[in-house]
């Protein structure tokens, strides 16, 4: 291996020590800590991991966490009714819908009718476009942790050939946004894309958004580029020895051999995935401090 390893898991808690230690100015400020409302609908195991580790990190951080759990059959008007009251609580500086949401639900609904000014995860269509009109709003988690842990590697991105694969709402489009505003010059690539490889092979930047395991290989890698692989899929264990039925997490990058090649690379796990908690805190202390009337801390 030649590339460094990016520590996304070492950055992550260094953001949560930050976020943590601005709580008590804030709150002093304001009168109350900053409010992180998360709602589940359903028993979707994955989702209850998410909203548990939310729930907790937001507690470790000093915010108030306050979690709603509704049952799997809840009506879209009764999730309305219930994000409608978060929007309205003022001790609630960011609501936050778990997705996927039970089909009887209409997830673009729910994601709309959050206030946007308390859209931490920064799905809401006016986010969207204030981040493409470059104003102030709340970036998607996931790709803000990868443009900070690219900017942590790097330094000044300007000018680097960036390439994005993917191009969902959540991931690849604002990370191309993110990029586009550090000044890169930025593909976006997908499924229709013709000759990836080829095109991956140009890239000082390359980040991996696709859902598919290790289809990255290393001979599409420019030799030194930055790798940031947010892909988390999970396979069987071909290791030899590994139990039957055992799984591991792999990324969209087929590690060993992007290693050798990059100049830098996240791991999965350990890379990116630790940053979407990290930066979802991040998030709701901006949030907290612009609907106070606050300037929200410098430096994170
Ligand atoms: P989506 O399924 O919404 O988007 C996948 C994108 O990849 C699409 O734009 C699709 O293109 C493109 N794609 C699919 N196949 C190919 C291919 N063969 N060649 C080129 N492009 C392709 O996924 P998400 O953006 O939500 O997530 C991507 C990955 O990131 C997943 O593994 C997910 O688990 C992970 N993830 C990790 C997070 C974290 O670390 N915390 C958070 C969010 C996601 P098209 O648009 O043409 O269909």
């Amino acid at each position: 291996m030649t590339a460094l390893a990016i520590d996304g898991k070492a950055f992550a808690a260094g953001l949560r020590a930050r976020v943590a230690a601005a709580v008590p100015a804030f709150a002093a400020a304001a009168g109350r800590a900053p409010g992180l409302a998360v709602v589940l609908v359903g028993e979707d195991p994955a989702s209850q991991v998410y909203v548990r580790s939310k729930g907790k990190a937001t507690v470790e951080a000093g915010m108030a966490s306050f979690e709603h759990r509704l049952s799997a059959d809840t009506s879209q008007d009764e999730l309305l009714g219930l994000v409608a009251r978060l929007n309205a609580d003022p001790a609630v500086d960011g609501v936050l819908v778990q997705l996927p949401l039970p089909k009887q639900i209409d997830e673009a609904a729910v994601v709309g009718s959050v206030d946007p000014d308390k859209d931490v995860d920064g799905f809401h269509v006016v986010n969207a476009g204030r981040l493409a009109a470059g104003l102030p709003g709340l970036v998607p988690c996931t790709p803000l942790g990868c443009l900070m842990l690219l900017k942590d590697a790097l330094g000044d991105l300007s000018g680097a050939n960036a390439v994005v694969v993917g191009r969902s709402n959540i991931v690849g489009k604002p990370m191309a946004q993110l990029l586009l505003q550090e000044s890169c010059t930025v593909t976006i690539a997908h499924s229709r894309t013709r000759d990836l490889p080829e095109l991956t092979r140009r890239a000082d930047i390359l980040v991996a958004a696709v859902g598919r395991p290790e289809m990255i290989r290393g001979d599409w890698i420019k030799p030194g580029a930055a790798v940031i692989d947010v892909g988390i899929n999970r396979v069987p264990d071909p290791r030899p020895g590994a139990a039957p039925g055992k799984t591991r997490l792999v990324g969209d990058v087929a590690f060993d051999e992007a290693a050798a090649v990059a100049g830098h690379i996240t791991p999965v796990p350990g890379g990116v995935g630790p940053m979407t908690i990290a930066c979802l805190l991040r998030n709701t202390l901006v949030a907290a401090h612009r609907r106070a009337g606050l300037e929200p801390p410098a430096g994170l």
